[in-house]
């Protein structure tokens, strides 16, 4: 299975649908958080219409156009649940992760932009671009993704790793941080690991990026090499921070994270890997 995320539509292919509901996404029964043909929702014209198109799925050597509905109360006709997308993650591949955390965006952007955030009148969607604008004041609004940065800083062998306060109290992560207005990614990176444990970085490296749909980052991911101070938790967003041997590694985010592929990343250049 195969996503390849588009914004054109030109009718090509038959259409599969994914059913979204504020954070939720409607899951088949039969098949995990898979979108599902015309043929087996049927769909109410009134949703049809407000179908968004968010890219190709390919699977079984087939092509489907996949759509997103935000359903409202509209309950689908066959046996299924409705999951979180976050329950989701590790338990689909990549590929179908993102496919549902780019649905759950675009409904949201447009759930999110009926209005004009200026004048306050009601929007409509441009034609020919995924775009929102006003009947009145003539203003334009796009789906937003917040850039964030997010990195592993190496000493040797070993990996600062740090206990946030928004997540679970005995996990592990590494460090990372929104970019600022008129900040580039190298600076929000150097910037956020001063202020959250209070030491100094270099030897920046860039690795990868994941966007991240909750609810609507992309992360930047990179290492970097110790420099200098004493590790110093600010107390508010890290609660604890401590440098961590690779044979003595706390619990970590899993490798569907890019926090747990930036450290699987240091481990493998060393000989290592996450037991
Ligand atoms: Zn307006």
């Amino acid at each position: 299975m195969r996503f390849v995320p588009g914004d054109r539509y030109h009718p090509r292919y038959q259409h599969v649908y994914i059913l979204a509901r504020g954070a939720n996404i409607f899951s088949p029964l039969a098949n995990l958080a898979e979108p599902l043909p015309e043929n087996q929702l049927d769909l109410p014209k009134t949703l049809l219409e407000k179908a968004h198109y968010i890219g190709d799925w390919h699977r079984n050597s087939t092509t489907f156009h996949c759509m997103v509905v935000q359903a409202g109360d509209f309950e689908a006709p066959i046996e299924g649940e409705w999951l979180l997308l976050r329950s989701l993650l590790g338990k689909i591949d990549e590929s179908h992760f993102q496919m549902l955390g780019r649905a759950l965006q675009i409904t949201r952007w447009a759930r999110e932009h009926q209005f004009c955030g200026v004048c306050g009148e009601l929007t409509e969607a441009r034609a020919g671009e995924r775009a929102m604008s006003c009947q009145s004041c003539e203003s334009i609004f796009y789906p937003r993704i917040s850039p964030c940065v997010i990195c592993l800083v190496t000493r040797g062998k070993d990996l600062l790793l740090a206990r946030h306060n928004r997540k679970a109290a005995d996990f592990f992560s590494t460090l990372a941080g929104f970019i600022e207005p008129g900040e580039n990614a190298e600076q929000a990176v150097i910037r956020e690991i001063r202020e959250e444990v209070a030491i100094e970085i270099e030897n920046l490296r860039y690795i990868r990026s994941q966007a991240w749909p909750f609810p609507g980052q992309l992360m930047l991911g990179y290492l970097a090499e110790y420099k200098s101070g004493d590790l110093q938790p600010d107390g508010e967003e890290i609660l604890e921070a401590a440098w961590f041997s690779p044979n003595n590694l706390p619990q970590v985010p899993p490798p569907s994270t890019i926090s747990g592929q930036l450290i699987a990343h240091h481990l493998s250049s060393i000989g290592k890997s996450i037991k």
